[in-house]
């Protein structure tokens, strides 16, 4: 219902729409709903260079899936069917951003842990800011083009806010993993239904992932975090109590696990999701051999440390796509570091502030990209939206920038951002690529991707399951 009254408020605004004479007055209730979308290029990311392109297309939907798809000479567009035109177009599948958090909103509150800034803003109503606001969240990941995420992991109430965006009609896909398994305690976070559990037995660790078992996860998740005096063998078996209790429930691992010996470690125990590039060392062939073995996807996630440091240095902008894309309430915050008393901001973000630090990517998540893609491991775009300076939607093309900056080819970027993310949200058979069967979710660009992928943000319009999102639009309904 949504998407037809959804399509019949674009028709009759846009005028870039035609609209075959029954858009208005649809057909009989029970004849499903065709949208014919016309004349665009059609970019197949799965395919190599040569073959990637299709233009002059015609692509089908009923019923929030993929009819056909084809060149504008092979494909008959139905009598009746609300007709898109997409001449000078490009159509690209729904992005995926394959590593978000929804307990988090991208500004200087949401981790107080890393930034104490409670005396400014106490937690407790940040977190109830970010539950209050999901439902603008939703909206500014469709603005973006993403039409699938993966919140991997958040709070027990991450479970409820699958199901708040399975409900609403404008919000993506989302796969999801509850609190984090971890070595370490994170006590700033825990407000009673904690993100992060510290678990010091292989016992304990199974027990939490049975209790987060019960609401059906998309993964688990552990939260590997590194000391200087760990002992990774002992973690490595805690790790592996996690992954071998989540397999006999036919339930992947997601592991963060940023140093070599750790990554390497979180493999071993049965990994099947890395969610951070290797940041401290070249990967070594090791490291490849047990990735390729266990068939992982590794998401470099490059951008978020920066926006960490941008963003606590009182030293971060928003690029163009963040100011038409990103939520307006987030990005009027983000420089409230001028605003707070002074006496209200911890010593180490004073440190920054008085003296930022350099915001580059990690050197060895760079050049590990590269080395890992050339191994054949399915690399998945992802921001770590939520964390600070990361803004929920509009940082992919940040994100995207980077992988194209750390030297993969804009085509490259895209397969990661669509085929891949679509394996690392477990919907491989679903979502990811534009072909009959699949569900109908793509982005309509005015500019081509594959020049640069700074053009991905050059939406036009947005397709979830069929319904049409004017990204503008979108925007404008959550100010
Ligand atoms: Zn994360």
């Amino acid at each position: 219902m949504y998407a037809q009254r959804h399509l019949r408020t674009l028709c009759l605004s846009a005028c870039l729409i035609a609209c075959a004479a029954s858009c208005v007055n649809r057909p009989t209730p029970n004849v499903p709903t065709t949208l014919a979308i016309v004349g665009g290029t059609v970019v197949h990311p799965q395919r190599d260079a040569a073959r990637a392109i299709a233009p002059n297309s015609v692509i089908l939907i009923a019923d929030g899936r993929i009819s056909a798809v084809g060149p504008a000479d092979s494909v008959a567009i139905p009598a009746g069917a609300t007709v898109v035109d997409a001449r000078g177009k490009w159509i690209i599948p729904g992005l995926v951003d394959a590593h978000v958090h929804f307990f988090q909103s991208g500004n200087l509150y949401t981790r107080p842990d890393a930034a104490d800034l409670r005396a400014a803003l106490p937690y407790a109503r940040e977190v109830a800011r970010n539950k209050a606001r999901l439902d603008a969240t939703f909206k500014v990941y469709l603005a973006s083009g993403v039409t699938s995420v993966v919140d991997i992991g958040g709070p027990f109430w991450n479970f409820d806010m699958r199901d708040a965006a399975q409900r609403s009609p404008a919000a993506p896909r989302v796969s999801v993993a509850g609190p984090l398994i971890s070595t370490v305690d994170d006590p700033p976070l825990d407000l009673g239904d904690p993100p992060i559990i510290k678990i010091t037995t292989a016992d304990e660790a199974r027990a939490l992932v049975r209790r987060e078992l019960a609401r059906q996860p998309d993964y688990i998740k552990v939260w590997f975090i590194y000391r200087a005096d760990a002992d990774i063998p002992a973690q490595e078996i805690i790790v592996k109590a996690a992954a071998d209790e989540a397999h006999a429930a036919g339930r992947p691992l997601a592991v963060h696990a940023t140093q070599l010996p750790v990554a390497k470690a979180a493999l071993r125990a049965g990994a099947d999701y890395l969610v951070h590039s290797v940041d401290d060392a070249p990967v070594d062939d090791e490291f490849l051999r047990l990735a390729v073995a266990r068939r992982i996807v590794y998401c470099p996630t490059l951008f978020v440390t920066d926006g960490y440091r941008l963003a606590l240095s009182n030293t971060w902008k928003p690029t163009a796509a963040e100011l038409r894309l990103a939520d307006p309430e987030i990005l009027a915050a983000m420089g409230d570091l001028n605003r707070i008393p002074r006496e209200l901001i911890p010593d180490r973000v004073l440190k920054w502030m008085a003296n930022p630090p350099p915001a580059e990517p990690s050197d060895f998540a760079i050049k590990n990209l590269r080395k890992v893609w050339d191994a054949g491991i399915p690399v998945a775009m992802g921001t770590d939206a939520g964390n600070i300076g990361t803004m929920h939607g509009a940082s992919v093309f940040r994100e995207m920038a980077l992988m194209q900056q750390a030297g993969l080819t804009p085509l490259e970027v895209l397969r990661s951002a669509t085929v891949n993310g679509a394996k690392a949200a477990r919907h491989e058979n679903d979502v990811g690529i534009i072909d009959a069967g699949k569900l109908a979710d793509m982005v309509l660009l005015d500019a081509d991707p594959l020049i640069d992928v700074g053009n991905l943000s050059r939406i036009y319009r947005v397709i979830k399951g069929g319904s049409v999102f004017d990204p503008d639009e979108l925007i404008r309904s959550i100010r």
